[in-house]
């Protein structure tokens, strides 16, 4: 069969979502965090091409049914067959749609880095196409950068609406203009503030990302302060946390060995976002935490009625012993605990292992970096 094009990345909640790659790479490329698409040129595919993926998809979803028994229960056996006997690109695309369908074929999620990019007249229409293909279709969503955003009006935004667009993920990283110029974000809070009013004046729902330990040492509360900002002018549906990491081959590591960039402690971060939670005011936004970067992913709810469960979260964190914070982090970092809850329950045995694989480390600036190099291995 033929393939259709899937691209690298998509929202962690975006997991059993169709994906449909309607542009490649992004327009801006310049975040001196970020090399994701560093070696892809821009590309927004035409109407057709990006129909034909649509069709392509629509023959697997066909193949693909064939294996539901009428009581709608999967042949499980019978789908795995059929994928043995296809080559890899095509098993891929058959996986995909097959993971979709068995997953009640609610959502799909356009690709990739900056979709908004795609003008709004040719957006509309291949939302409507994919609309009308698959009628069922319960949510799309897609990524946006908020410099194209903040061009777009509230009126053009209820156009997508109604053309079938639900929500729409913005990599936001911090409402600071200090922070956002230190990262080369090529946008200002100004216009993620335009950008984030007319999204939600169109009737989309919004889901913008946080990145604590960002503005590093010097700016770290700066960049929690300006967040707290923009999410109270917009009210954005989710903000979504994503802890910095500082990855070589960025912009951002190379300031960061000249010593131009001093990371944040685990706990700097933490209290970042702590300041986002306690200065958001007014609205009711959902705090998400749902990604492995995250030390407390249990600080998560609403900005409005859940503030002190998750102030005193991190405060419970912050008020242990500095050996049992670090060692928290490290299983954390390590992946082997996911609530404070499993500190009691980590061996000794295990200790002794973590205490192997820090030992050396004497300062706190080194212990940071350790930390750093392990949450730069999840992205
Ligand atoms: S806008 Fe997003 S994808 Fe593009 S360079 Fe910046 S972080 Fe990377």
């Amino acid at each position: 069969m033929e393939t259709y094009r899937i691209g690298p990345i998509r929202p962690p909640s975006e997991a059993q979502s169709l994906l449909l790659q309607v542009t490649q790479g992004c327009t801006w490329n310049k975040c001196k965090f970020c090399n994701l698409y560093r070696h892809t040129r821009f590309k927004a595919y035409t109407i057709d091409s990006i129909k034909e993926d649509i069709d392509r998809m629509a023959q697997y979803a066909r193949k693909v049914s064939e294996y539901r028994r009428p009581d709608g229960a999967w042949d499980v056996e019978g789908l795995n067959r059929e994928l043995a006997g296809l080559s890899g690109e095509e098993q891929n695309c058959y996986y995909t749609v097959a993971n979709w369908l068995i997953n009640g074929g609610k959502n799909v999620f356009l690709q990739d880095g900056n979709t908004l990019a795609l003008s709004g007249g040719k957006l509309t229409e291949v939302l409507k196409y994919l609309r009308q293909v698959f009628p069922r279709i319960e949510r799309i969503t897609s990524y946006g950068r908020a410099e194209n955003l903040s061009r777009v009006s509230a009126e053009e935004f209820a156009e997508l609406k109604a053309a079938g667009l639900d929500r729409i993920h913005s990599g936001f990283e911090s409402g600071s203009d200090q922070v956002l110029r230190l990262v080369n974000k090529g946008v200002t809070s100004e216009q993620q503030i335009r950008a984030g009013q007319n999204i939600k004046a169109g009737g989309l729902e919004l889901s913008v990302y946080f990145m604590p330990g960002l503005g590093g040492k010097a700016l770290s509360q700066e960049n929690a302060r300006g967040m707290a900002n923009v999410v109270s002018q917009i009210g954005p549906d989710f903000v979504r946390i994503r802890t910095a990491a500082v990855k070589p081959g960025t912009e951002l590591y190379e300031d960061f060995r000249r010593g131009d960039f001093v990371l944040c402690s685990e706990e700097e971060k933490l209290m970042e976002i702590r300041t986002l939670v306690a200065e958001t005011k007014g609205v009711s936004t959902r705090l998400v935490s749902d990604h492995i970067v995250n030390l407390l992913q249990g600080v998560r709810g609403s900005l409005d009625t859940d503030k002190e469960a998750m102030l005193a979260v991190i405060d419970g964190y912050l008020a242990l012993p500095e050996e049992e914070r670090k060692l928290f982090q490290i299983a954390r970092r390590l992946g082997h605990v996911v609530s404070l809850k499993e500190l009691p329950r980590i061996s000794e045995a295990r200790a002794a292992e973590y205490r192997r694989l820090t030992g050396g480390i004497l300062d706190q600036a080194g212990w940071d970096r350790k930390m750093n190099d392990l949450i730069g291995g999840y992205i």
